[in-house]
């Protein structure tokens, strides 16, 4: 089987490297380990406007459950912060039904999807631009489809992609093979690049609760969730997702059970006067899974393309990774075709990705980055006295205004240079000047 580009995972970044690549001219095959695509599930299906926006879609009933516009912010000490978007920010979805949706639009643009296919290792064959093919070249096992226009030209078989289809060894020839596969990439693994700078367990279950409003979800940060916070997200006015996320780094060491997400789930169900007052006390499902924050220093080497979770683009501040992955799926696909059809699979070539991916990502999760940190060192006193600071009519206006939760940049910005400047520049220390 030979392909220009084989994707790896079948989440949303795969689906939409895909399918750029195909549109690109490129003859692609998606592969995914599981027999059903968008399962399990391992998010809480939060996604804002703009990720939606981002994948080409439109919000549907299909994958559309429930309508959010502002966020509750809880403090440890229990006072709120209302921040009210006035129009919808943001959608909860059934992830399964958003990556199908993901997928079949794959399909529609020519995407083969092979499923109960797992990657089980990666074997370059010849990296020579212009060469004419190297060792190995077309002579992999399974049959020699018709390439679609342009790819006859490229003189490189790239790489061989050992797999375990429905259990049986199997070997794809790919020109170029884009990791998708998800925050514990093989891909990138068996390609020697680097891992995400810190992964966030995370958990979450669905369950009766009566939320106070059900377009708005509810956050919790502090010692609820170390270095993270917890949250609850309405699917609608009596089902929610009660979940959180940690950074092991900021869990304090009490001697107790504190690494484990588990018991800080348990502990905000049955000891959080607010949740525990909303919460019906059952179970409709559970998640767990890992949130990487910081990308690798590298996401391409010879033939190799590292996307989404894979490539640690998730955002720092709220764990989201739908819009920058699906952000960076398009390059990756537009620049693994080009790359694969012009038959030079080299890491100078690939670099095209890496460089413009960073260009229009890699700024926001810095900034991401070192407010993530600099809210996970803050005690709980710390942040009860910055949420009180920032509940001000005039700076709750800003924070409507501008509050992006895809470029939290912007809003912290605006306040910066706001009439609240000095005040915050109070609650926040020297913090605000030093990021920017
Ligand atoms: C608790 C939690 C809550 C979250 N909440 C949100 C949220 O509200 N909003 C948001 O935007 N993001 C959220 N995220 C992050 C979001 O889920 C991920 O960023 C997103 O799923 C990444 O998409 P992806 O396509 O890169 O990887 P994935 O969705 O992980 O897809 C990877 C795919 O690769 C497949 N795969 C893995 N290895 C192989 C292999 N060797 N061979 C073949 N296939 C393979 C997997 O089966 C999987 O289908 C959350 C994450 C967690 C853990």
């Amino acid at each position: 089987m030979m392909y220009d580009v084989v994707v790896v995972g079948a989440g949303p970044a795969g689906s939409t490297a895909a399918r750029y690549a195909a549109m690109n001219g490129a003859k692609v095959l998606l592969i995914e380990e599981h027999a059903f695509i968008g399962s399990p599930v391992g998010c809480a299906g939060l996604l804002s406007t703009r990720a939606v926006s981002e994948c080409d879609l439109k919000p549907s009933d299909e994958f559309v459950f429930n309508s959010v516009r502002g966020a509750f912010v809880h403090a440890p000490d229990g006072q709120c912060l209302p921040i009210d978007g006035k129009h919808t920010k943001a959608y909860v979805v059934s992830r399964k039904n958003f990556d199908r949706t993901l997928a079949a639009m794959a399909v529609e643009e020519g995407v083969e999807i092979s499923l109960r296919t797992r990657a089980v290792g990666l074997e370059k064959i010849n990296f020579d631009p212009g060469t004419g093919g190297g060792e190995g070249s077309g002579s992999e096992s399974g049959s020699k489809s018709e390439p679609k226009s342009g790819s006859k030209t490229r003189k490189n078989p790239g790489l061989k992609l050992p797999v375990l289809k429905n259990g049986k060894p199997e070997t794809i020839t790919a020109g170029v093979v884009i990791g998708a596969d998800g925050v514990k990439s093989q891909i990138a693994r068996f390609a020697g690049l680097g891992r995400p700078k810190t992964v966030l367990p995370g958990i979450q279950i669905e369950a009766s609760y009566a939320p106070d409003a059900a377009d708005f979800v509810e956050l919790f940060p502090g010692s609820a969730a170390s270095g993270f916070f917890a949250w609850t997200i309405p699917v609608n006015e009596k089902v929610s997702r009660i979940g959180l996320a940690l950074d092991p780094r900021f869990v304090r060491d009490t001697g107790r059970d504190e690494r484990l997400p588990l018991s800080y789930l348990r502990r905000l169900l049955e000891t959080n006067p607010h949740v525990k007052a909303r919460y019906g006390g059952d179970m409709l499902d559970f998640v767990v899974g890992g949130i990487p924050i910081g990308p690798p220093e590298k996401t391409v080497s010879d033939g190799v393309m590292l996307v989404g979770d894979a490539a640690g683009q998730a955002k720092p501040t709220s764990g989201g990774g739908i819009y920058p992955g699906a952000f960076a799926a398009k390059i990756a696909g537009r620049v693994a075709a080009g790359a694969a059809l012009e038959g030079d699979l080299s890491l100078e070539r690939l670099s095209e990705y890496d460089r413009l991916w960073r260009k229009g990502l890699g700024k926001e999760l810095e900034i991401g980055l070192k407010v993530h940190d600099y809210i996970g060192n803050l005690q709980d006193e710390q942040l009860n006295e910055l949420i009180g600071g920032l509940n001000k009519p005039s700076i709750l206006e800003t924070i409507t205004e501008y509050g992006d939760m895809d470029h939290p940049s912007v809003l912290l910005k605006k306040l910066m240079l706001s009439g609240n400047s000095l005040r915050l520049m109070r609650v926040f220390g020297t913090f605000l000047k030093t990021i920017f």
